[in-house]
């Protein structure tokens, strides 16, 4: 029998190290739950950070695809194809935007909202050439290209690929005032995460979203909200944006976009923005494929019932109610929007990584990030029983770690 070990141990001679995953081989997925190669079962309680907002293999995401794949899958932009069009249209309407750009991965979507802010900051702003700025969050994470890891703080993700891009200033994560202070006449854009995810779920004072728009409305810079990971159903609303009543100038999206089919991404802006954009000046040979499109257009179909949305904040007390259950006694901090979670547990008791693995080994996956925080992000498909047993299995382990 083909074990777990055995793939773990291919995969570490032949596939590069750049990730230390938990030691579970998946090769069946429905829904809400996961299988590996021995047969043991796993609800996947981080959905691939979000690429799986709708689950494992959502029927209505397969028929799309499997339709496309008997059409055709790929045409490249120099022809148009018929996916693409009703796409973007539904795309723009769920999220309030006059037109989308296409692209693939979530660091492609954000390199081109960078692209299109600098242009929009010299033909519309006028800011002198090779001036501009846009400025950033201190514990960001917008992807893993060269320019992206520029500004990041994380030594991690940053050091060694040097020499770094530059035009980017960071600032303190909801620290108006800060942001106030780094605004010059040169400054483009600011770019921000409305939650961020890969800090630990990390979701900034009240009034920092809505003072953000009003400062960048008056300063006549753009708001650029990245909204990878918390968009599309996760916070309980379309958008984290949406939660705050807050409309951004540009969305990056990406992620759930693709239905965990397909990688799919977009940013989405009105014509005066996305206008600087012309033929042959921003492209990619994959981005807007009408397999891409086919499903990504099912994923805004599903979306737009507001279905998912309405589950996830129907579910959000009682996911606070049951992370909260050692809180002050094994677990410092709780962190719930909608159906995302952060967890921060007491370091003294035990590493995020080393939860994780008790976790798993109680059919729980979830995913740890710096250092004591657990990351949970089920499917907004989970039901009320289903969702008890990721809280009841987390006390567990810390209740175990305690004893
Ligand atoms: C995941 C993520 C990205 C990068 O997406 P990739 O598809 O991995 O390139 C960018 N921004 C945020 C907020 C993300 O969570």
């Amino acid at each position: 029998m083909n074990t777990n070990q055995s793939f773990i141990d291919l995969e570490d001679q032949v596939a590069a190290h750049n990730y230390s995953p938990l030691p579970v081989v998946v090769n069946q997925a429905d829904g809400i739950w996961v299988t590996d190669v021995e047969g043991d079962r796993y609800l996947d309680a981080l959905s691939g950070y979000s690429a799986l907002n709708f689950g494992h293999r959502h029927p209505d995401l397969v028929a799309a695809a499997k339709d496309q794949l008997d059409r055709s899958t790929l045409t490249s932009r120099a022809f148009y194809n018929d996916q693409l069009g009703p796409f973007c249209e539904a795309l723009g309407q769920l999220v309030g935007k006059e037109s989308i750009l296409p692209m693939n991965t979530g660091a492609e979507a954000v390199e081109t909202a960078l692209k299109i802010a600098r242009k929009w900051g010299y033909l519309k702003k006028n800011i002198p050439a090779g001036q501009a700025e846009i400025i950033v969050m201190d514990g960001n994470f917008h992807g893993r290209t060269t320019t992206i890891v520029s500004f990041s703080d994380d030594p991690e993700a940053r050091d060694h690929y040097g020499p770094y891009t530059p035009g980017f200033k960071a600032v303190p994560y909801g620290d108006l005032d800060a942001i106030k202070a780094a605004i010059t006449p040169n400054t483009a854009a600011v770019l921000l995460e409305p939650i961020q995810g890969e800090q630990g779920v990390q979701i900034p004072p009240a009034d920092f979203l809505p003072g953000l728009r009003e400062l960048c409305t008056e300063q006549n810079v753009l708001m650029i909200a990245d909204e990878i990971q918390s968009g599309l159903g996760r916070t309980g609303t379309t958008l984290a944006c949406v939660y705050e009543n807050v409309e951004a100038d540009m969305y990056t999206l990406g992620k759930a976009l693709g239905g965990g089919i397909v990688p799919v991404s977009a940013v989405a802006a009105n014509r005066d923005v996305m206008d600087v954009i012309t033929p042959g000046t921003h492209g990619s040979t994959f981005g807007g494929n009408p397999l891409a499109a086919a499903v990504g257009h099912a994923v805004v179909k599903l979306l737009a019932t507001g279905e998912f949305q309405k589950h996830a904040a129907t579910l959000e007390e009682q996911f606070r109610e049951g992370l909260s259950k050692h809180l002050g006694n094994g677990v410092v901090n709780v962190r719930v929007r909608g159906l995302w979670a952060g967890v921060d547990i007491d370091p003294e008791l035990m590493t995020g990584k080393a939860a994780c693995k008790e976790l798993a080994k109680k059919g729980v996956l979830a995913k740890d990030t710096h250092g004591s925080t657990i990351r949970l992000a089920p499917p907004l498909t989970i039901t009320s029983e289903e969702l008890a047993i990721i809280t009841d299995k987390l006390n567990e382990v810390i209740e175990d770690a305690q004893a």
